[in-house]
């Protein structure tokens, strides 16, 4: 058995025949109609990049016939999905108003470089996927329990991110300030790069969110101070200095750390102590910087959020089972309560998908049967959802 390589002049041939066998038409179409609340799947907006980034918009389907069609006869490299309008989209239609539109998140590894030391840009690895990981799970987290949403999907994006589609009703029809304040809410890192430290807790009781989502980090922050190693280099180590806002404490911390081995684990270890006891002795610096080391596992550790495609209302987002055209991965979709054994390897390809003699085909084949599965189990739950919604709705326009 061999290994295929992916080749992106095969695309071409490739994409029929997994848009026919592979791609979950059926389901998706369901998935996009929400039982045709507010509108039928007519007035959805998809989107198609063609070969040589020909892009499409405004296209349509009503029904699996209809997308089965336009699959084999435009054989588009990437699928977009936008909003749902109150008529058909169409090129020409600017009077279109836009009615509903996933709540939806984008969290990308290059949003990461300025704190990932093992790649940069387009690259990634099972190292700083950890990043996405903890992104997945605070987020998951923070949309059920602090916002009561229920029909999460989670995707990845193909090559380097996660995307995460709110379904509930509620997201769905949601206003623009309603998403930047639910964007907001998400969003504890700020500042630019002429900013040192981008994270401020105060000294007030910390909000149970911020709570949760330590607890979360705490799980993964030894394995990300052993992989990631930021403070071992000197500019690391520098970056990591700036945040103490104190200067006797930082001076302290410095001295003791020039000392140490670089492991930035003994590093941190150190910093703790020395932090901890600078604080005992001092009551003002106590008050100062009482959630110091928790504003630092923050900026190292919290999602980063591409803030405008949550915000805007028709910002186009890569479709779940779209393939990337650079990586030829699958943008399958995921369970958030298994992200942690999440493998980038074994994200099916549409070449091994395509070719049963391939090492990887059975792993892969078994990855897209679950990605399926696990859609399938989202679009029935949205399904249900949004028939109770009904039928209260019914309810109580009667007793009116
Ligand atoms: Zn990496």
């Amino acid at each position: 058995m061999v290994k295929q390589q992916y080749d992106a002049n095969l695309l071409p041939d490739m994409l029929p025949i997994y848009y026919t066998r592979h791609f979950p038409q059926k389901i998706f179409c369901r998935w996009l109609a929400y039982g045709c609340s507010p509108q039928p799947l007519s007035n959805r907006e998809m989107s198609f990049t063609l070969a040589d980034d020909v892009y499409l918009r405004y296209l349509s389907i009503s029904n699996q016939k209809e997308l089965q069609e336009l699959l084999q006869k435009k054989c588009p490299y990437k699928l977009d999905i936008g909003a749902v309008y109150n008529t058909k989209p169409s090129v020409g239609r600017h009077n279109a108003v836009v009615l509903a539109r996933e709540l939806v998140f984008d969290i990308d590894l290059t949003d990461y470089d300025e704190i990932r030391t093992c790649c940069q840009e387009a690259k990634v690895c099972e190292k700083c996927w950890l990043f996405m990981v903890i992104a997945c799970e605070i987020i998951d987290k923070t949309l059920r329990e602090d916002f009561g949403f229920q029909c999460i999907l989670w995707v990845f994006s193909g090559r380097r991110g996660i995307h995460c589609w709110v379904s509930d009703y509620e997201a769905r029809i949601l206003d623009s300030p309603g998403r930047g304040a639910i964007a907001s809410y998400l969003c504890l890192i700020a500042g630019g790069e002429n900013q040192s430290k981008k994270v401020h807790l105060g000294n007030e009781n910390l909000h149970t969110s911020i709570r949760r989502s330590l607890n979360i980090i705490d799980n993964y922050f030894e394995q990300l101070l052993q992989e990631q190693d930021f403070f071992a280099t000197s500019e690391g180590l520098n970056a990591f200095l700036k945040l103490i806002p104190d200067e006797t404490l930082r001076s302290q911390v410095a001295k003791k750390l020039e000392k140490l081995p670089q492991s930035s684990l003994e590093r941190w270890t150190s910093f703790v102590s020395t932090y901890e006891a600078y604080c005992r002795e001092n009551g003002n610096a106590m008050r100062k910087l009482k959630y110091l080391t928790e504003e630092i596992k923050i900026q190292y550790c919290y999602p980063r959020l591409d803030v405008n495609v949550t915000t805007g209302f028709n910002h186009l987002l890569k479709s779940p089972f779209s393939i990337h055209p650079k990586t030829g991965k699958v943008s399958i979709v995921f369970k958030s309560s298994n992200v942690k054994n999440f493998k980038l390897d074994e994200v099916p390809t549409i070449n091994t998908l395509l070719d049963d003699m391939s090492t990887d085909s059975s792993v892969h084949q078994n990855n897209m049967k679950e990605a399926v599965k696990t859609f399938q189990e989202v679009v029935f739950l949205c399904e249900k959802t949004e028939a109770m919604r009904k039928r209260n709705n019914a309810n109580t326009s009667i007793e009116f």
